[in-house]
């Protein structure tokens, strides 16, 4: 279980995400509500990636310390925001590397959940990138290899919904009870999955939010179902349930 959210709107400090709503991503990771598939708290790394204002390219801090321990700044702003908290599944690596956000491009890409029986279970799909992907990839973890597997069909022109579903749904076939909660920004668009794990979206104005728990009491927090792709812009959020997507 890891917690993430993602954030685009009007730009607010990271503080606003991270710190200061009651139940903000730092509470999240050491008292997290809604734990499917067990652990207990996120204190194996945490990472944020943000979009300077007028800036098409993220900027990211990462560390393999908990939240509580890390040394991020709250002065940052931004109006396009991803964040998320770990808790390494058993037997991988708890590295700064591994931590989410991951980067390429514009893309913000974080992964809550676990690819069964990882790496047997993922080697046809790997077959499809190219060894310099292999060599290159983050770290030793699931989660780098899903992200590695979207950025390689993104380059091969596939739309990012396309992307994503095709990965999710391959993914569940050669390893069936994965858990897949994917988030992706470009700083545009918010992509998120449930496959497994809690996700919930709240529209405010001109601004979303997304994030595997409520951060607050806000009214406009609505629970996103399973097995459905999130698309969402600060001013429209689409569903569409995987499989059909
Ligand atoms: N399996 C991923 C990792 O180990 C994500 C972990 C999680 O969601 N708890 O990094």
């Amino acid at each position: 279980m890891c917690r993430h959210l993602a954030y685009l709107g009007p730009p607010v400090p990271l503080s606003a995400l991270l710190s200061d709503p009651p139940h903000g991503l730092a509470h999240q990771a050491w008292a997290p509500r809604d734990m499917r598939g067990g652990g207990t708290i996120n204190a194996d790394g945490f990472g944020v990636g943000w979009f300077p204002p007028g800036s098409d390219q993220p900027d990211r801090y990462r560390s393999a310390m908990p939240i509580w321990g890390s040394s991020w700044s709250l002065r940052v702003e931004s109006g396009a925001i991803l964040a998320a908290v770990r808790s390494a599944t058993v037997g991988m690596p708890i590295l700064e590397t591994a931590a989410a956000p991951f980067l390429a491009g514009r893309w913000l890409f974080s992964h809550n959940g676990v690819v069964r029986g990882f790496p047997g279970t993922l080697a046809g799909m790997a077959g499809e990138l190219p060894v310099e992907d292999l060599l290159t990839l983050e770290a030793p973890t699931d989660s780098a290899a899903l992200f590695a597997l979207v950025r390689h069909r993104l380059r091969a022109g596939k739309t990012v919904e396309e992307a994503v579903a095709s990965v999710i749904t391959e993914t569940l076939d050669a390893a069936p009870g994965s858990r897949l909660n994917l988030l992706l920004t470009d700083g545009e668009r918010i992509i998120a999955s449930t496959v497994g794990h809690s996700l919930s979206v709240r529209v405010t104005g001109d601004a979303v939010l997304v994030a595997s728990e409520p951060l607050d009491d806000h009214p406009a927090w609505e629970a996103v179902p399973d097995r459905r792709l999130l698309i969402a812009t600060p001013h429209d959020v689409t569903h569409l349930t995987l499989g059909e997507a």
